[in-house]
């Protein structure tokens, strides 16, 4: 076989950034793509629904060479931008079967799924793509069952890529941590590892999710009321958990929110979740049920005002008043950026006199990351020449390269870098590469791509002072305005209380078109009235001039 083509890794998300996973690795014309996931947008991002990988122009002309798309488990961050994906290239996808339903979910409502190529392994299984790579799947620990990490030979090495994991020894779901074939690698040589940061910054170990049960069960002791309990809805897990601690109390589960529906239904169908008979009953079947016989489990844990619990906080929910007595328990991280929303949440459920509970303090949720002292044991028992930390931001990347060097791992065979750095290897050196496009694709309603940062300024201004449209009539051949100009504003000012800047603003208007009649009058007013405005309310609105030919 010959080696004479380097091995390069090429990071299209997740590295400087928390969420939008995705990796490609590139031998020869190969393509072997891991995961690709989506992230919330953040606050400033306004209108944006959702963040994709910029992942077009680096496979514009490779799009032949994709050999597979490997997945490493079924979180939003790693498979929410499958169906943009799969829109633009085809190859085959791989990965565990409570994975590829979730995917299955995802695609069936972008239509995608009768023609998407999906296929389960399970870990254990080895696979060869396009003759370059096989991959070993690997099981870990996460907070959502069936998580692989990925072990992949490659005509220059071997490469481990952990996924999401922590070491838990008592999981939830599924047997503990696989040191054994972590070990094997090792003894069999490892080129290149990637691993999760996210928590790197942690000292310590992350807690097992066995104490979120006993978190749980304290909740359920003391709760006179109904219970309500907010988490994502991939957390397959937290939901068990939930409804084993439900079974021991005598109460029953209601699910809320669409997305915790489709993934609560898609893994029990698959025999991911043991419910006891009875325990899961429908949301509309509650009524006439006395409180403390109740658990909903509901979407809303990042405070969105749109999501269920967020309509139970606004008072806007159809069947879920909130009131006093009820207890609702916050069971999952909060997104850096999300605070005040969840906040502003929180205060509300306590003013409709629920009792609030959240976060790590109460033990009702731990991180399904590892902490420094597994991420120092994944390092001690694979042994890589070389390290690339991945999942976090810059913060956690440069923690997690701390730890490497602390386990003896040459600071020149440690590469931090950010999306769009290209790593490449051979057998015998590692250097940054190229650079391909590593930036954000913003998706909102059923436009991909087409917003911008300029589309964004423009939000920002509009929710910042609102705007002014200035409406004149302006005669075809004379060019001179015909009647008076019409002044309209939305998010400025208060008209009916501000008679007078709007008709100050009506004179500027015609003085300027008057003045500077030779000039194309949109700049003319646009000039005139921003300058106008602003002198008089220290303010910038978006103007917008309107010219009708009359
Ligand atoms: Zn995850
Ligand atoms: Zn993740």
């Amino acid at each position: 076989m010959a080696t004479n083509h380097k091995l390069k890794i090429v990071p299209l998300g997740g590295l400087g950034e928390v969420g939008k996973n995705m990796l490609a690795i590139e031998y020869g014309r190969n393509v072997l793509i891991i995961d690709a996931g989506v992230m919330f947008p953040e606050q400033d991002m306004l209108g944006i629904d959702l963040v994709i990988p910029d992942y077009s122009q680096y496979l514009k002309d490779k799009k032949d060479w994709v050999r597979g798309i490997v997945v490493t488990h079924g979180h939003e961050d790693h498979i929410g931008a499958l169906p943009y994906l799969l829109a633009e290239i085809n190859a085959p996808v791989y990965a565990t079967r409570l994975t590829i339903g979730l995917i299955e979910v995802k695609l069936q409502k972008n239509r995608l799924a009768s023609r998407a190529n999906l296929n389960i392994v399970a870990a254990g299984d080895r696979l060869s793509l396009g003759g370059m790579f096989e991959v070993e799947f690997f099981h870990v620990c996460h907070s959502i069952p069936d998580s692989v990490g990925l072990a992949i030979r490659t005509p220059v090495g071997l490469m481990v890529h952990t996924g999401d994991f922590k070491f838990d020894h008592t999981p939830t779901w599924g047997a503990p941590p696989d040191f054994g074939a972590l070990a094997r690698f090792g003894a069999e040589g490892v080129l290149v590892l990637l691993s999760d940061s996210t928590n790197a910054d942690n000292p310590g170990f992350t807690s097992s999710e066995k104490t979120v049960d006993e978190g749980l069960n304290k909740v359920f002791r003391e709760a006179k009321g109904r219970i309500i309990l907010a988490t994502f809805g991939s957390l397959i897990s937290r939901v068990q958990q939930v409804i084993n601690a439900a079974a021991r109390h005598n109460r029953v589960v209601a699910v809320e929110g669409r997305s915790l529906e489709e993934s609560v239904e898609r893994a029990q169908a698959l025999g991911y979740l043991d419910v006891p008979p009875g325990v899961l009953v429908d949301l509309t079947k509650l009524k006439g049920r006395p409180d403390h016989q109740v658990v909903i489990i509901a979407t809303g844990s990042q405070g969105e005002p749109s999501a269920a619990l967020g309509r139970m906080a606004n008072g806007k929910h159809r069947h879920i008043t909130i009131k006093a007595g009820d207890t609702v328990v916050m069971s999952s991280r909060v997104i850096p950026g999300n605070d005040r929303l969840v906040a502003r949440a929180v205060n509300k459920l306590f003013k409709r006199g629920a009792r609030v509970i959240s976060g790590k303090a109460d033990n009702v949720h731990v991180s399904g990351h590892a902490s420094q002292e597994e991420l120092k044991l994944l390092l001690s028992l694979v042994r890589p020449k070389y390290f690339v930390p991945v999942h976090g931001e810059l913060r956690h990347l440069h923690a997690h390269a701390e730890l490497a060097r602390g386990q003896g791992i040459p600071a020149q065979n440690i590469f931090v870098v950010e999306n769009g750095a290209v790593v490449e290897f051979d057998e015998s050196s590692a250097r940054v590469a190229d650079r391909v496009p590593g930036g954000w694709v913003f998706v909102d309603g059923s436009s991909v791509g087409d917003i911008g940062p300029i589309v964004l300024r423009d939000r920002e201004i509009l929710s910042q002072d609102g705007f002014v449209l200035a409406v004149v009539r302006l005669d075809q051949k004379t060019g001179r305005l015909v009647g008076r100009p019409q002044i309209i504003t939305r998010g400025f000012v208060f008209v009916k209380e501000n008679l007078d800047l709007i008709e100050r603003s009506e004179e500027e208007v015609i003085a300027a078109l008057r003045m500077n009649g030779q000039q194309d009058p949109q700049i003319t007013i646009r000039k005139a009235l921003s300058e106008l405005l602003y002198s008089e309310t220290q303010r910038q609105p978006m103007v917008i001039p309107v010219v009708i030919g009359a």
